[in-house]
């Protein structure tokens, strides 16, 4: 393609880089280098720092900087259904190592049981903001024909629940204390339960989705974000120095 017959489709059908919104393609060379790049270090265990009493073993598949933050935001408020696929196969190989890190949701798969993957819930109006749940679309898209996996949105938000962004992580415990309930006539007694969120920050989210979670008798809750904030990820490197849990 010519730079004018790219020059002339921007002009009718923008597209740009949904790392660096750099125009001309979906991807430009230098982000898709890296998301490659980033794609191939396996997801680890994260928490943040502070850690909230309850908050579940969760495991990250990469940090949220970069590209991967910039193609979370597209998919979720740009509109850019197209990233779909790649955060669905990303958070899909998290989640697999997560299956296989995690003993008891290991042994509840080899058993034949199913495992409960619950998207954390959208605020009601959020939703109806955006016309859609991007995030519930990627807990979708991963888990279809996975064997053993089943999307299970049984997690609603209650009462008034402030926007998260910008909030310290003590307002957003006080914020989401209580808010979080499986949904009437939805039965997760038992059940083994994936936790499925795009980012952790302050852990509030997972912390209240996991309680109410257990609260329905849920056997065993663990969770897999697709990022984790720079600074959950750095609370690993100084434990440890190598990203590792022991
Ligand atoms: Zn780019």
């Amino acid at each position: 393609m010519t730079a004018l017959t790219h020059a002339l489709l921007d002009l009718v059908l923008p597209v740009r880089c949904a790392g660096c919104d750099v125009s001309g393609e979906p991807w430009c060379a230098s982000c898709r280098g890296e998301v490659v790049r980033l794609r191939q270090t396996p997801a680890r265990r994260t928490w943040p720092d502070p850690c909230p009493p309850g908050f579940p073993p969760t495991w990250a598949a990469t940090s949220y900087d970069g590209p991967v933050r910039a193609a979370v935001v597209a998919h979720k408020d740009g509109g850019r259904v197209d990233l779909l696929d790649l955060l669905a196969a990303w958070w899909c190989d998290a989640a697999a190592t997560a299956l296989e890190a995690d003993d008891l949701t290991r042994s509840a798969l080899r058993r034949g049981e199913r495992v409960l993957v619950v998207p954390a819930p959208s605020s009601g109006r959020s939703v109806r903001e955006r016309g859609r749940d991007p995030w519930a679309e990627v807990v979708e898209q991963a888990t279809r024909g996975r064997s053993g996996l089943v999307a299970s949105s049984v997690l609603q938000q209650v009462g008034r629940v402030r926007d998260q962004a910008g909030l310290s992580a003590a307002q957003r415990w006080a914020n989401l204390e209580g808010a979080v309930r499986v949904r009437r006539g939805a039965s997760v007694d038992g059940a083994t339960c994936l936790l499925a969120d795009d980012v952790v920050t302050t852990g509030s989210t997972l912390t209240e989705a996991a309680r109410a979670l257990h609260h329905a008798g849920a056997h065993r809750v663990v969770a897999v974000v697709l990022a984790a904030t720079p600074r959950t990820v750095g609370a690993i490197r100084r434990r440890r120095g190598d990203g590792r849990l022991p």
